[in-house]
């Protein structure tokens, strides 16, 4: 090993072991911080980001990284450097004044929002909002080499990932969404389905999602389960991921979809190759891919029919729900006009975010106002759900993200559908993937995963994995096949 590498090996564990010390303040506040240790444990968190940020920009740290001869290097050194480069380039090309400008601008940024939000007044978000464009597309001239802004900020959360492609496998997909939507609502199957009722204590939620860990192989002693108000994933080590969930007395589905969901995105970085552990390819690769891994258990597995007629009789027993098998697929796979995007179902995600997609590019790279957001939402939401959000907390409020100046975060959320059903195509040539699902068997699903997945954590980026994997560049075809060939089957009716 050069020794230039070792020199950056090191370095960047350090940068690695603040992150873990920062995600375990952030996992503490959403899990257990009385109300009045906020303050101080924004102080905390706030000192780590400091330090995170000197790490990146320490000059001999940054020597090492730009004049380091990758031709000397074996092919996985190659990743780490590039790999280290990709993590690090916020904090490499983006002048230090405008990283503490930005992190300043969005001290206040989430209670400004929240107030916002809150009052269901747009107006008062519109100044933080307009400083946030502005300092992103101030940003993206540094990211872009001379070419699109907005590829340029897509790029900081999916590496590789242009505008071209969110058109190309999100946007194209509105008319045909659009209209499986139409003719799933219009079929007597819809109309007739019967909706969730009774009461669901926490403490019997609580023993079907633990049921659920326990089939999907998800690890106790690496892991933990706790209660927060948004569901998520935190990696404290990888020997600690840790998630959580939220329960609702009166619907079943929200902890046991959440729970599904989380342990996915843990069984990801649970898998990655212990060698790459405290290097730049440590983790999962990209948010994409991370959310096809959630999404795939999620979805794929968790709403499966075959795999609903396995988990059925555990329903029964441990919630004392008395339901049809029939009743319970279409309760797990129910499709709706919904104004807001964490509620809404596998077949009209992408159009929640293809909106914000198209409002995102308009806003960095064509001048668009952000005083004419609502009106932009609202139209758009007509125009793909068919429906208009009653206020403005429904609807251009009801995400954080902008907030925080995270413009270009939102595709890779539906990319991972997208991305998850390409893997499961993959999938069903090698395995008899309905009828593992049936027996409840999914451990050789895990393994599959993990051979050709879990373990690379960061070693491929996102367009060479999906080749390797697949064979293929990724396309929405196998999405829709997998949308039009579930759904028609579920609401009986032609897709
Ligand atoms: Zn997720």
């Amino acid at each position: 090993m050069q020794s230039s590498i070792k020199t950056i090996l090191d370095w960047y564990k350090e940068i690695s072991l603040l992150e873990k010390v920062r995600a375990l303040l952030d996992w503490d506040m959403n899990v257990n911080l009385p109300k009045n240790g906020s303050q101080g444990r924004g102080e905390q968190s706030s000192l780590i980001a400091q330090l995170v940020t000197e790490r990146w920009l320490d000059k001999k740290f940054v020597a090492q990284l730009t004049n380091i001869d990758i031709s000397a290097l074996s092919a996985e050194e190659k990743a780490i450097v590039q790999s280290a480069k990709r993590l690090g380039k916020y904090y490499l090309r983006v002048p230090r004044e405008l990283i503490l400008k930005k992190a300043s601008m969005t001290t206040n940024a989430f209670m400004i929002w929240a107030e916002a939000k809150k009052n269901n007044n747009f107006a008062d978000f519109v100044s933080l909002l307009t400083s946030l464009v502005s300092i992103d597309k101030e940003i993206a001239s540094y990211l872009s080499d001379g070419g699109d802004p907005y590829d340029a900020l897509l790029d900081l959360y999916e590496p590789g990932l242009s505008g071209k492609t969110c058109k190309q496998v999100i946007c194209s997909l509105q008319p045909t969404l659009s209209t499986f939507l139409e003719k799933i609502i219009s079929s007597s199957v819809y109309k007739n389905k019967k909706p969730v009722t009774g009461v669901f204590t926490i403490e019997k939620q609580h023993e079907l999602v633990h049921l659920m860990l326990k089939k999907m192989s998800y690890d106790l002693s690496s892991g933990c389960l706790h209660t927060s108000s948004h569901p998520f994933t935190t990696t404290l080590d990888r020997h600690d991921v840790r998630i959580t969930t939220r329960y609702n007395e009166h619907d079943y589905r929200e902890a046991l979809t959440s729970t599904i969901h989380e342990a996915g995105h843990a069984l990801y970085e649970l898998g990655v190759d212990e060698r790459y552990s405290y290097t730049p390819l440590e983790g999962g690769v990209s948010m994409a891919i991370h959310e096809s891994q959630s999404r795939f258990w999620e979805n794929q597995v968790g709403r499966n029919p075959a795999y609903l007629l396995h988990l059925l009789p555990f329903v029964k027993d441990i919630l004392g729900y008395t339901i049809d098998h029939k009743s319970f697929v279409l309760q797990l796979n129910d499709v709706k006009r919904s104004f807001i995007r964490t509620e809404a179902d596998e077949l009209t995600y992408p159009l929640h975010i293809m909106l914000r997609f198209e409002i995102e590019s308009e806003l960095i790279n064509e001048g668009a106002s952000v005083r004419d957001l609502p009106q932009m939402w609202n139209e758009k939401m007509k125009k793909y759900l068919g429906v208009i959000p009653p206020n403005d907390r429904e609807g251009v409020l009801q995400d954080v993200h902008w907030a925080y100046g995270a413009f270009g975060y939102f595709p890779s959320y539906a990319l991972g559908n997208i991305y998850a059903a390409q893997f499961a195509f993959a999938m069903k040539k090698e395995l008899n993937f309905d009828g593992l699902l049936q027996t409840g068997d999914t451990q050789p699903i895990l393994d599959w995963l993990r051979v050709h997945i879990h373990r690379y954590g960061g070693r491929y980026l996102p367009e060479e994995l999906i080749k390797k994997v697949t064979g293929s560049p990724l396309t929405s075809s196998h999405y829709l096949e997998y949308l039009k060939d579930k759904y028609s089957k579920i609401y009986e009716t032609t897709l």
